[in-house]
């Protein structure tokens, strides 16, 4: 079977519209690691394209704020004021869609995990050999997918030896990885709408279970038009100038 991955779409039309097109007969089933509203100025979008398409979804630190499960005080003053702005544009159904996202990890088909930040903190960043370490020794699958840094990539772990998994370089749309027998793997399919690994496409990953891969794919989009959409909503600028940076 043939999983698309999505994460930290973060209300972005330009970014998951093109991300569908491209991905477009390449899978059987969605997926996504969390994070579906905040920052960007299309939430009811984000979160209708979930509802009706997601086979497997997880809760991200922006949903469960905008869903006024958490506390808007550990956010930075640019992140309260878009999920105040986004809590304003959602409809009773849109808020309890929010609400109700389960929290990670969470088994798909049992064959694979999904979890926002890490298997045992779902608000952790998942950045450094380490942190991953401490994933792996709670992972329930060889394979596992995870969002909230917006750095598409992750690791391995193959006889207690821990590796990097990368991603397409500048001029390449794709990078596969073909998973290896007896290694583990934690890996972030990157952004859709918000990416922060100095690469301004979105992000996503093909998982097909049936071959044993990942394909970790970018795709360019309309950053001009999210930008503008951010400026006409009132949204603070620097939303829409870090899209264009990619970070
Ligand atoms: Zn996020």
């Amino acid at each position: 079977m043939r999983f698309l991955i999505l994460s930290d779409i973060h209300s972005n039309s330009e970014g998951l519209d093109a991300v569908l097109t491209d991905a477009a007969g390449r899978y059987d089933a969605a997926v996504c690691c969390g994070d579906v509203v905040g920052y960007n100025p299309d939430p009811v979008h984000a979160i209708e394209w979930c509802r009706n398409n997601c086979q497997s979804i997880i809760r991200g630190n922006h949903d469960k704020v905008v869903a006024g499960i958490e506390d808007l005080d550990w956010f930075n003053p640019v992140a309260q004021a878009s999920a105040r702005w986004t809590m304003k544009q959602l409809a009773d159904d849109h808020m309890n869609y929010l609400r109700e996202l389960p929290k990670g990890p969470l088994t798909v088909s049992d064959a694979f995990q999904i979890f926002h930040g890490a298997p045992f903190d779902e608000d952790e960043y998942v950045l450094t050999p380490d942190t991953a370490e401490e994933c792996f020794s709670h992972l329930e699958s060889s394979v596992a997918f995870f969002g909230h840094t917006h750095v598409q990539g992750g690791f391995f772990q193959k006889h207690r030896r821990l590796g990097g998994v990368g991603r397409p370089g500048p001029g390449n749309s794709e990078l596969v990885l073909e998973l290896e027998t007896n290694t583990m793997y934690i890996i972030n399919p990157g952004s859709v709408g918000q990416p922060r690994d100095r690469d301004p496409r979105a992000a996503y990953a093909i998982y097909d279970s049936d071959e044993h891969l990942v394909r970790l794919r970018r795709v360019e989009y309309d950053v001009a038009k999210t930008a503008e959409k951010i400026n006409a909503a009132g949204l603070p600028d620097a939303l829409g100038l870090r899209l264009f940076d990619g970070q």
